[in-house]
């Protein structure tokens, strides 16, 4: 399918030029121009923000099996389309043909999860301390929600967010990040086409600090759901306290998979190498510091090393790659400087930090791992967000797990273990929204609570049942029959 990217603003239920353009650059091979991507005005967003609340309350009353039906067909759709669609987006932000699809497949799976939530929104009644009245407590639509979302899962968390929006009976702008717009003019095209009302979804496509920054400083706006870095998130935090918005914040870490003692070498070394270079590192759920205990240690290193050297990295078309090229070339730098600033620290190179050479031009890098490297450098503090990963020695669990949680971040932590009794101490002990045993700390399900814990996440968490919380509002009534 071909789209018209110069006409590709979805306002009001019409496509619409911007007021500028910008390239898409394809990061395999940065010749191809996937489009000149029109960019919103401030008067483009603020007219979609007014067709939002005039669309809000005719979607909000719509019967709910049209409102099934309308979520159902869109996820259906993204379902039998993942292969093209997971194309064009490893076109625009790298990913191999494999991560592309999945990623489509699971936004599907995203939509038809929250068509069967639209029938499930039960209410409580209470009994009255005063005689004669009931109580009801109701849930109800929030109203107009602005969706800010990142490159890195570009539909996926975009759909995670739109789903449940839909579902509850909000109305949506949409702003998703200028790196990956082909793939939300693609996930809009299909929405715009399954029967919601005009007004109700609408996408505006520009920078964070034009299009973003009007929709986080809007009276007009009822709720704002981001995910992104911290940086960003804490601006939005800021901006939307200002006039009483609701937020939800999804932002950054600096995840740790601990490898125990008892750890199975290969439970270990697979999850490594899933957690810290599947999508090329640049995963909030990455394992970007290894903690190993130190009578393991050597053999996990060795095991690792040798692993690493059968990851294939290449263009998003070839086939059998592991890693696709890095997304564009802001990220491809930064990666380098922390690869040198590691190096500077004292780290020790055990494998990678080059810079790949394939038939096309593109940010491609090896996989890399650093080993001796300490939990209080910065870069075992910031998020550095590249296939790399820093080997931190430990005596035992107990400095594991506090060197685990030594972190401002808290999203996901790992432990690779045989013991029941190590798995149960380190579940209760970490400090992060999710953990896994003997699995990579990056990899979630739809149907389940997804946040974290420090200034990982800020508000109620996404996903699953528990995205009521944010994207309704409760109503209390107190009732006297007569
Ligand atoms: P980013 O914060 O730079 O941008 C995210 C979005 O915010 C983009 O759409 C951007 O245009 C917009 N934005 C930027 N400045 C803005 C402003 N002043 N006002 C309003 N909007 C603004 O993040 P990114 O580089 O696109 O994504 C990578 C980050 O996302 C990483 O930190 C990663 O960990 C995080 N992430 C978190 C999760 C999670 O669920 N916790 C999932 C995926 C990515």
């Amino acid at each position: 399918m071909t789209y018209n990217y110069e006409e590709s603003l979805y306002i009001n239920g019409s496509w619409e030029k911007g007021v500028s353009t910008i390239e898409n650059i394809n990061p395999s091979d940065i010749s191809d121009n996937i489009g000149n991507i029109a960019q919103a005005s401030s008067e483009q967003v603020n007219k979609a923000i007014k067709a939002a609340r005039i669309a809000q309350p005719i979607w909000e009353k719509t019967p709910l099996e049209t409102k099934l039906n309308i979520l159902q067909k869109i996820g259906d759709e993204l379902i039998e389309r993942c292969e093209e669609l997971g194309e064009l987006l490893g076109r625009e932000e790298g990913k191999s043909k494999a991560e592309g699809k999945g990623e489509i497949y699971r936004s599907g799976q995203f939509f038809q999860y929250y068509a069967a939530e639209v029938l499930r929104q039960m209410g409580e009644n209470a009994l009255s301390v005063r005689p004669g009245i009931d109580i009801d407590v109701t849930r109800e639509a929030v109203g107009v929600i602005g969706i800010i979302s990142p490159w890195n899962f570009p539909t996926a968390t975009a759909a995670w967010k739109i789903a449940p929006a839909l579902a509850f009976g909000n109305a949506i702008i949409w702003k998703p990040a200028n790196l990956t717009p082909a793939s939300a003019i693609a996930l809009t095209e299909i929405i715009s086409r399954h029967g919601l009302p005009d007004g109700t979804f609408n996408l505006v496509l520009g920078s964070g600090s034009i299009v973003g920054n009007e929709l986080i400083n809007s009276k007009e706006i009822d709720a704002i759901s981001f995910t992104g870095s911290v940086e960003t998130g804490r601006k939005i935090a800021i901006a939307t306290a200002a006039n009483f918005v609701k937020c939800q914040l999804e932002m950054g870490s600096k995840n740790a998979l601990v490898i125990a003692d008892d750890a199975d070498i290969s439970t270990a070394v697979e999850s490594a190498i899933a957690g810290s270079f599947s999508g090329t590192g640049q995963k909030c759920t990455a394992s970007s510091r290894l903690i190993v205990t130190e009578s393991i240690h050597d053999e996990f290193v060795s095991a690792l090393v040798k692993r690493m050297g059968d990851l294939k990295v290449g263009h998003y078309l070839e086939d059998g790659i592991f890693m696709g090229p890095v997304s564009d070339k802001a990220q491809f730098d930064s990666n380098f400087k922390w690869i040198e600033r590691t190096k500077e620290l004292g780290g020790k190179l055990a494998f990678g930090g080059e810079k790949l050479s394939m038939k096309t031009e593109g940010y491609f890098m090896s996989p890399t791992l650093f080993v001796d490297t300490k939990n209080d450098w910065d870069v075992n503090q910031e998020e550095v967000f590249a296939p790399m990963a820093c080997v931190i020695k430990v005596k035992d669990l107990d400095e594991a797990i506090k060197t685990c949680n030594d972190t401002r971040f808290g999203l996901t932590a790992g432990i690779i273990t045989q013991s029941l009794k190590t798995a149960a101490i380190f579940k209760k002990s970490a400090q992060s929204g999710c953990v896994m045993v003997n699995l990579p700390t990056a990899g979630t399900d739809y149907h389940v609570p997804f946040g974290g814990r420090k200034e990982s996440s800020f508000g109620p968490r996404e996903q699953g049942s528990y995205a009521k919380e944010f994207y309704t509002i409760v109503k209390t009534t107190y009732q006297k029959p007569y």
